[in-house]
């Protein structure tokens, strides 16, 4: 039966195209007509040289001979023009020549395409639906979900305060005896890749129910209405099944707060949200129904959303400490063939690093060991994938580099190294190189940061300098004239340090403790005093980097010889260079 139907499919198609060929054919051999004088035109006349006149109402008729020549003329546009010739004795037609087949073909070819489209339609409603609404969307929820709380390390705490939403997932009536009332909707918030899709994920499946997931910005759309009509399109959905959890990741992309009317508001962002609210504060209570939202910064959002009764329990998700680095790892780590993992020290020097690039830098270790086809995932493979996640892969062909480039670089990196031994000791420098990695550095110095919960004004300082110092060792070995792009990342880093000491941290005199969000919130014109002082700290800092290079000038050079030499170092050998 659907064979067939295929078959027949085929019939309409063919009258199309062979009709579309027939037609291009007719028009493309269609005889260049030439244009004669009017009094040609009456010669022929005068001497029946003409078998029929297209007669029109067109500027131009067309006029056939008894050879077989047609040939265009002016038309004369008398009243009387038909009855003169037919009086002559000529044939007169009044459709236009080649018209009919042309329409002929025109029709065949639309009347087959319909036929086909209509044909296709019906074949399948599903695919024709998506072509013609633009609201329609993916909506199928994650049933088997097997995620459990076990599936996410560290952050005890977050996980504490969803317990109760699970316990409520598996049995409303239990609270509805005592008459309480659960968050409708729960939102996290911490850094990207901190596991806050994971902890949505595992209260629905903890609870036994279906996960909705979807993205704000799949609201976002071209069209306005359609991100309103989405979000209720997902509720109905989710309500169908009864209990559901609901994730809304990146939920700023419709939540963020409209500033002051500073930018007008989006008219698309704003029904969608209203929309958003709307189907929250319709939903009861007793339905079993969690909306979780998750946001980088929660200071972005709409007050509409934090209100009471709507996205009213924030739970913060923050960068795994030692401990819970030790336990992601190890997590990740399990069911892989491994041996002789030292997990302390690499949760030692990971930190700052998400659970997100935790997972991959063991997931690198472990495509690094099966390149080699090594047994086991060992240390070695660790610290290789320690260096692609924080720098890039190793570019393989060096074999283009300038001896001067390297030169260069050697300095430069030992600018960094020497300045971060000496002003930040207790940072160890783990590694030191001048190999380029495919991320663009020419090189790079890696520092192992400490755990700490504040940085103070003379800690940002030090890494300022440690920054501007390869820039710097350049100025001071080759001369002001011969500084390179190689420190392009460096002074990005450094004017995002100093900028953010002056107008987030109070750490600067132009605005005091003022901070700079907050003024903008009133609509005050930043001054250019900002940019002065922040370029006199990096320049200030700057010349006490070199000094401090310029006092070592030795070590310096001794540092840049060995990394020419050897093209990476590490801790030990830095300690071994600079003792003797
Ligand atoms: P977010 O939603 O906060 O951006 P995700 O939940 O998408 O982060 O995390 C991405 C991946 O990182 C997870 O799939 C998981 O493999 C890993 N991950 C992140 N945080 C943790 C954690 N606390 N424990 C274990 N794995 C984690
Ligand atoms: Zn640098």
């Amino acid at each position: 039966m659907n064979k067939l139907k295929n078959k027949l499919v085929l019939l309409p198609f063919f009258m199309a195209s062979i009709s579309l060929v027939l037609l291009l054919i007719f028009n493309i051999f269609q005889p260049n007509i030439n244009e004669r004088k009017y009094l040609s035109f009456e010669n022929d006349i005068k001497n029946k040289n003409i078998e029929l006149v297209y007669f029109t109402n067109e500027p131009y008729i067309d006029v056939k001979l008894t050879n077989g020549t047609i040939y265009k003329t002016e038309n004369p546009r008398i009243t009387t023009f038909k009855e003169d010739l037919l009086k002559d004795g000529v044939s007169v037609s009044e459709s236009p020549l080649y018209t009919i087949p042309t329409i002929t073909l025109a029709i065949i070819f639309v009347s087959s395409t319909a036929i086909l489209l209509f044909m296709l339609i019906k074949k399948n409603p599903r695919r024709s639906k998506a072509l013609f609404s633009v609201d329609s969307i993916d909506l199928t929820p994650i049933e088997k979900n097997h995620m459990n709380f076990d599936a996410m390390a560290g952050n005890e705490e977050a996980k504490e305060s969803v317990k109760d939403l699970v316990d409520f997932l598996k049995s409303p009536e239990k609270y509805n005896f005592y008459g309480a009332r659960m968050p409708k909707g729960v939102i996290l918030y911490g850094e990207p890749g901190t596991g806050k899709t994971l902890l949505a994920k595992a209260v629905a499946g903890e609870a036994g129910v279906p996960f909705y997931a979807m993205s704000g910005s799949d609201f976002i759309q071209v069209y306005v209405g359609v991100g309103a009509s989405r979000i209720r399109q997902l509720f109905k959905k989710a309500r169908s099944h009864g209990k559901a959890v609901i994730f809304i990741d990146e939920i700023d992309a419709i939540g963020k707060h409209r500033d002051g009317g500073k930018n007008g508001g989006s008219d698309e962002r704003d029904q969608t949200l209203n929309a958003l609210l709307t189907e929250m504060s319709g939903f009861n209570d007793k339905e079993g129904i969690i909306v979780i939202a998750a946001t980088n910064r929660l200071d972005m959002l709409d007050s509409a959303l934090l209100r009471p009764g709507r996205f009213d329990r924030h739970i913060e998700i923050t960068l795994p400490d030692i401990n819970a680095r030790k336990n992601i790892i190890k997590l990740h780590l399990e069911n892989k063939p491994t041996k002789n993992i030292n997990i302390d020290s690499l949760a030692q020097k990971t930190a700052y690093f998400s659970g997100a690039k935790l997972e991959s830098l063991v997931n690198e270790a472990a495509i690094l060991a099966c390149k080699n086809s090594s047994e086991f995932i060992d240390d070695s493979h660790l610290d290789m994938a320690y260096s692609i996640v924080v720098a890039g892969h190793e570019k393989i062909d060096r074999s283009n580099i300038r001896s001067i480039d390297k030169c260069i670089t050697a300095y430069h990196e030992a600018g960094h190294a020497l300045l971060s031994l000496k002003l930040l000791p207790e940072e160890v420098v783990s590694k030191v190189t001048i190999i380029p990695s495919t991320k663009g550095a020419g090189g790079y110095t890696m520092s192992i940061p400490q755990d700490n919960q504040y940085q103070n004004k003379d800690y940002i300082k030090r890494r300022i300098m440690i920054l501007l110092a390869g820039r710097a060792a350049e100025d001071l070995i080759f001369g002001s004239d011969y500084i390179t792009t190689g420190a392009y990342g460096d002074l990005k880093e450094s004017t995002k340090m100093v900028t953010n000491m002056l107008t987030s941290f109070g750490m600067g005199k132009s605005l005091g403790l003022l901070t700079l969000a907050e003024l903008n919130s009133i609509n005050y014109n930043a001054d250019s005093n900002i940019i002065n002082e922040g370029k006199e700290i990096l320049n200030s800092l700057y010349n006490d980097a070199k000094k401090i290079l310029s006092e070592n000038m030795k070590s310096l050079e001794k540092l840049a010889d060995e990394l020419l030499i050897k093209e990476t170092i590490h801790y030990d050998d830095i300690l071994n260079i600079l003792e003797n």
